[in-house]
């Protein structure tokens, strides 16, 4: 069974490449009902995204996703939903985040042309890399620099023959700071992708995954995403069945960026029994916190 909803998606506001108002729109062709836009540390996109949503009559859940890093693991990534995008709190953290993304991208390309000159290579235009990157720049903007100039064919290769090897940390919130961050902006705070955890996608042993699972829980994180592009039956219901144990949301997303790339808009997988109310739980656990979503900031 496939669901009508993908919470996790990005637009050109982050690294994705269409507009808030194309993803809509392709969002409505696709079938879904409810979508969710979590763009990497920006909301820059969500009211032009819920504004298209009215146009087309899709359901758009405003959100975002930080980058949060504890211990050994160094990309924890934090979705945040239903939170006020206009909460001054909330914008002036995600510019300073922004800001260092900016830095960090043009260090990175830096580093990966010394590598390149090494090789006899001809280097990346830093200037490009300003074209591309409007709005929260990440590595996959790096990666299409690679793949225009012919140094990889695919993201991945880009990522395991230059991204990893020349990467440059950046600012990320504790697991505390990045909880709080969403609840002070009246969010619900959701692990993503509880399998990927570092900066270089290590796939996590189990007893890892849980034991950050469960200091999340300490910090306050409310769910889980159970359904992402590529889990199996036997990932989902593990995910499902601690949930449960923990009263925790599930989610389902595919974190789509661009349609050439692996994963497929609202595509959460096939042959899968999945729960139906997803999305309707999400809603409703908003309503039990905070009550109504106010209609003022939309
Ligand atoms: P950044 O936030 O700039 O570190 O970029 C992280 C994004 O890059 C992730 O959300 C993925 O979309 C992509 N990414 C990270 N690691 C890899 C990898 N090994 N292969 C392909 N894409 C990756
Ligand atoms: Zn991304
Ligand atoms: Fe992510
Ligand atoms: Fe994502």
């Amino acid at each position: 069974m496939s669901l009508p909803i993908d919470l996790h998606l990005h637009s050109h506001c982050s690294d994705g490449a269409y507009s808030p108002r194309e993803l809509v729109r392709k969002a409505k062709a696709a079938g879904l009902k409810t979508i969710a836009l979590t763009d990497h540390d920006s909301v820059e996109g969500i009211t032009e995204a819920v504004a298209a949503g009215k146009e087309c009559g899709v359901e758009v859940i405003p959100g975002v996703e930080l980058s949060l890093n504890y211990e050994e693991y160094s990309g924890i990534h934090l979705l945040g939903y239903y939170l006020n995008w206009r909460n001054p709190l909330l914008n002036e953290a995600l510019t300073e985040l922004r800001q260092v993304r900016a830095q960090r991208g043009e260090m990175i390309v830096e580093k990966i042309n010394l590598l390149l000159k090494q090789q006899g290579k001809l280097p990346l235009d830093i200037a490009k890399l300003r074209e591309k990157a409007k709005g929260s720049v990440g590595r996959p903007h790096i990666s299409q620099l690679l793949i225009e100039k012919g140094y990889a064919t695919y993201q991945q290769e880009a990522f395991d023959r230059f991204l990893v090897p020349c990467n440059v940390p950046k600012k990320k919130l504790s697991p505390h700071e990045g909880i709080e961050l969403i609840k002070a902006a009246k969010g619900i705070a959701v692990l993503a992708h509880p399998t990927i955890l570092t900066d270089e996608r290590r796939e996590e042993s189990a007893a890892d995954q849980l034991e950050l699972i469960h200091y999340m829980l300490t910090q306050g994180r409310e769910g889980i995403e159970a359904v992402y592009s590529g889990y199996n039956q036997s990932q989902i219901d593990y995910y499902c069945e601690l949930a449960r144990k923990h009263n925790l949301l599930i989610t389902a997303g595919s974190d789509f960026h661009r349609q050439e790339g692996r994963i497929k808009l609202g595509q959460l997988g096939t042959g899968l029994n999945l729960p139906g109310d997803i999305a309707q739980r999400l809603g409703e656990r908003y309503k039990e916190k905070y009550g109504d979503y106010p209609i003022t900031v939309i």
